[in-house]
C-alpha cells in the first residue's frame, strides 16, 4: 500500500509570487502536486476551469459548505475560495505531496483540522520589492496598491503561527528552500517509520 502524501500550505501576501514559486516547484518535483481550489470568482483571462480554479456560482459554493465538502473555506477579496477534502485525499491517496496555496485564515483553519500539516509562509525581501512587484503587474490603482500593502503588514502579523519562512528574493532560490521543507518532511520519523520497522523484524 502507498503512504498517503503529506500537506503542505503555503501562504502569502498578494504580489509575493507565492503562485510562481508552488508552480516551479511541483514542475521539478513529480511528487508534488497543487490543489486545484473552488472560487466563485470569475475566470481571469487564460485561466482553465478545472485547471486554475474549480469556477462555480455562490449557490454552488454555499451548498458545498453545507454539505462539509470543505476542509477550509474563506471569503477573499469579495469572493469564496474552498479546498475540498476530495481533491486532497484524490492526490494524497496516490502517495504524492500536496500544496494548498491558500489565504492565512484558511490556513489557521488546516492547521486546526490538520496537525500534522507543514505550514510555510512566504515573504517578499522588502516592502519595497513588495511594491515594485505590485506595480509591475499593473492591476492595482494607487487606493488598491495602498490597500495591498496594508493587508500585507496584517498578514505578516500572522507569519508567527507558521512552521517555516521563506522570503522570495530569487525565485530559484525560493523554490529551492521550498524543495528542502518537503524532503525534511518526507523523512519525518512518522513517515519514515517502515524503514524502521523492517530492520526490527
Ligand atoms: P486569486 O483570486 O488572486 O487567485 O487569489 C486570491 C487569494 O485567495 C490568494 O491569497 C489565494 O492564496 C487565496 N486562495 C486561493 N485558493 C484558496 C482556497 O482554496 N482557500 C483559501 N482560504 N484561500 C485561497
Amino acid at each position: 500500500m502507498t503512504a498517503k502524501g503529506n500537506v503542505f500550505v503555503v501562504s502569502a501576501a498578494s504580489g509575493t509570487g507565492k503562485t510562481s514559486l508552488t508552480a516551479a516547484l511541483a514542475a521539478v518535483n513529480d511528487c508534488v502536486q497543487v490543489a486545484v481550489s473552488h472560487t466563485t470568482r470569475k475566470p481571469r483571462e487564460g485561466e482553465i476551469n478545472g485547471v486554475h480554479y474549480h469556477f462555480v456560482d455562490t449557490a454552488t459554493f454555499e451548498q458545498m459548505i453545507g454539505d462539509g465538502a470543505f476542509i477550509e473555506h474563506a471569503f477573499v477579496h469579495g469572493n469564496y475560495y474552498g479546498t475540498s477534502a476530495n481533491e486532497v485525499e484524490k492526490i494524497r491517496n496516490q502517495g504524492t505531496d500536496v500544496i494548498l496555496e491558500i489565504d492565512v485564515q484558511g490556513a489557521e483553519q488546516v492547521r486546526r483540522q490538520m496537525p500534522d500539516a507543514v505550514s510555510v509562509f512566504i515573504l517578499p525581501p522588502t516592502m519595497d520589492a513588495l511594491r515594485q512587484r505590485l506595480l509591475a503587474r499593473g492591476t492595482e490603482d494607487e487606493a488598491q496598491l495602498a490597500l495591498r500593502l496594508q493587508n500585507a503588514r496584517q498578514e505578516f502579523e500572522q507569519a508567527s503561527l507558521f512552521d517555516y519562512l521563506v522570503v522570495n528574493d530569487d525565485l530559484p532560490t525560493a523554490t529551492q528552500d521550498l524543495m528542502h521543507i518537503v524532503y525534511a518532511t518526507r523523512l519525518r520519523q512518522s513517515n519514515n517509520n517502515a524503514a524502521l520497522i523492517s530492520l526490527m523484524q
